[in-house]
C-alpha cells in the first residue's frame, strides 16, 4: 500500500503523530480530531484495511493490536473507569482511513454505544 495511505505514512515517518506507544509491529498515536478526553489510534504497522481483513489474514497481529490498546489504556489510566474500544468497518461503520485501526476513547463518561436507536 504505502504512499496511498494515510497510516501508512504515519508508519514511515512521512506525516507526523504524536506516538504513546510503539511495539514492533504495531502503533499508537492520538487520533488528530479527538471526540474523547483520550482518543488514541492504535494499528498494525503491516497494512490490512479493516479488522475483518486483518483477523483473517493475521489474527496473532489482531490480538497485538489488542494488546497494545490495552497497554495505552493503563497508562491513560483507563482501567479504573474504563474505556471504549472501537473498529469502524466500511461503509456502514462510518470507516474513512482503510488501514484498520482501533478507536481508544476515554476520560469521561462515553454515553450510549451508539447515538441513536436503529434497531
Ligand atoms: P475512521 O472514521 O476511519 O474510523 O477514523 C479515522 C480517524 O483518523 C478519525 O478519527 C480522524 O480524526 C483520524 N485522522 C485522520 N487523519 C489523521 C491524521 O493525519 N493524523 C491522525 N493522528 N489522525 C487522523
Ligand atoms: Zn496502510
Amino acid at each position: 500500500m504505502g504512499s496511498d495511505c494515510l497510516f501508512c505514512r504515519i508508519v514511515a515517518g512521512e506525516i507526523p503523530a504524536t506516538v504513546v506507544r510503539e511495539t514492533p509491529r504495531t502503533l499508537a498515536f492520538r487520533d488528530i480530531a479527538p471526540k474523547a478526553p483520550v482518543h488514541v489510534l492504535v494499528i498494525p504497522k503491516e497494512h490490512y484495511a479493516d479488522v475483518a481483513t486483518l483477523a483473517e489474514g493475521d489474527p496473532a497481529l489482531a490480538g497485538e493490536v489488542l494488546a497494545t490498546a490495552a497497554a495505552v489504556a493503563e497508562d491513560e489510566g483507563l482501567l479504573g473507569d474504563g474505556f471504549r474500544l472501537m473498529f469502524n468497518t466500511g461503509a456502514y461503520g462510518g470507516q474513512e482511513v482503510f488501514h484498520v485501526h482501533a478507536h481508544l476513547f476515554g476520560g469521561a463518561p462515553l454515553g450510549p454505544m451508539l447515538a441513536g436507536d436503529l434497531a
